[in-house]
C-alpha cells in the first residue's frame, strides 16, 4: 500500500476499502437477486384528512438477502442506481406495482386504493425508453393511467432536460407526477413552473417539527400555500403523531403518510385503516 503520513491514512483507507468491496460486493448480489426473485414490494397507505380513507399507497421495495436477510433500499437503490440494473430493478418494481393494484381492485373493489405511488430513480427516468415502459407497462396490466404516480425527487429533475421530457411523456399518458421529498434537494420553486408536477411530497424533516413552536413549522405552512396556488397537491411525508396530523390538518394538509396511518406492509388493511383513522 501506499506510504503513509502520521497514521491518518492507516485508519481512513481501510474503512474505505471495506466500504467499496461491500458496494462492489451488494452490486454483484443484485443481478443474483433479480434473478432469484429475492426482491419483493411493501406498500404504505397515503391517507386523505379527515377520517383517514386510504386514498393511494406508495410502494417501496425491500429486499429479502440469503445471508444478509432484509435489506433496506437506502443500501442497495444508490448501488443500482450507480452500476445501472435500478433499470431493470425499476421496471420489475414498476410492473409489479400495477399489477398488484390491479389485483385490488378486482377483489375489493371500491374498497381499493384509487392509486399506487411508485419511485423512480434519476437514472431510470432518464433512461431513453422510460415512458414508453410505462405505456407498455399500463397497457398490458390493463391499469388506467390516471391509477399511477410516479415519484421524482427535485434532483433527479433539476439540470435535466432528458428527465423533464420523459415526465412530460409520462404526464401525457394520464399519470400523475410527484416531487417527492420536496424541499431538501436543490429546492427551487421554478422548479414547479418548469416541471409537470401534480404532486408536492413535503419532506419528513418539515413534518417533525409542526406541532412544535410557530417558526418551526414555517416550511410546512409556505409549503402547503405554494401548494394551494399552484392548483398541486401536497402529500405531507412521516406524520408519526396524532399532534402532527391535526397541526398539518389544522394548515390546510388533506393528505398525510406515516408510521401514525401505517407502516408500510405487504398487503395492508384498507378497510381496517379507514375506521381506525
Ligand atoms: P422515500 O421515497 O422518501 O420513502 C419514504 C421512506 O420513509 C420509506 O423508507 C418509508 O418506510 C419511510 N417512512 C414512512 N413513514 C414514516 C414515518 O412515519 N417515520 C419514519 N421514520 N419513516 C417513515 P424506505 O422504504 O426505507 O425507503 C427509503 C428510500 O428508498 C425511499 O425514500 C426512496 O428514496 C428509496 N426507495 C424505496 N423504494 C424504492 C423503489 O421502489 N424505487 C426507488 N427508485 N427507490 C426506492
Ligand atoms: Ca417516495
Ligand atoms: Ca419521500
Ligand atoms: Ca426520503
Amino acid at each position: 500500500a501506499a506510504k503513509v503520513n502520521g497514521g491518518r491514512q492507516q485508519r481512513y483507507l481501510p474503512i474505505l476499502d471495506e466500504r467499496a468491496t461491500e458496494h462492489a460486493e451488494l452490486g454483484a448480489q443484485l443481478r443474483t437477486g433479480l434473478d432469484d426473485g429475492q426482491f419483493f414490494l411493501v406498500y404504505q397507505p397515503i391517507v386523505e384528512l379527515p377520517g383517514g380513507r386510504v386514498s393511494s399507497v406508495e410502494a417501496l421495495v425491500r429486499w429479502r438477502h440469503p445471508e444478509r436477510g432484509l435489506v433496506n433500499p437506502v443500501e442497495f437503490v444508490p448501488v443500482a442506481e450507480h452500476n445501472g440494473l435500478i433499470v431493470e430493478l425499476g421496471a420489475w418494481i414498476l410492473r409489479e406495482s400495477c399489477e398488484r393494484l390491479q389485483a385490488w381492485r378486482a377483489e375489493l373493489g371500491p374498497a381499493a386504493p384509487e392509486r399506487v405511488s411508485v419511485n423512480v430513480s434519476a437514472r431510470q427516468l432518464s433512461e431513453p425508453g422510460f415512458p414508453a415502459l410505462v405505456a407498455t407497462v399500463l397497457r398490458e396490466t390493463a391499469l388506467p393511467a390516471a391509477c399511477l404516480t410516479v415519484e421524482v425527487t427535485e434532483t433527479a429533475v433539476f439540470d435535466s432536460s432528458t428527465a423533464l421530457d420523459a415526465l412530460r411523456a409520462v404526464k401525457a399518458l394520464g399519470v400523475r407526477i410527484a416531487l417527492d421529498d420536496f424541499g431538501t434537494g436543490h429546492s427551487s420553486l421554478g422548479l414547479l413552473r418548469t416541471a409537470p408536477v401534480d404532486v408536492l411530497k413535503v419532506d419528513k424533516s418539515f413534518v417533525d417539527d409542526v406541532a412544535g413552536p410557530g417558526e418551526q413549522s414555517v416550511i410546512a405552512t409556505a409549503l402547503i400555500d405554494v401548494s394551494n396556488h399552484l392548483g398541486l397537491t401536497a402529500i405531507a411525508e412521516g406524520v408519526e403523531t396524532h399532534e402532527q396530523a391535526d397541526a398539518l390538518y389544522r394548515m390546510g394538509y388533506r393528505y398525510v403518510q406515516g408510521y401514525l396511518f401505517g407502516r408500510p406492509s405487504e398487503r395492508p388493511d384498507f378497510a381496517a385503516l379507514a375506521l381506525a383513522g
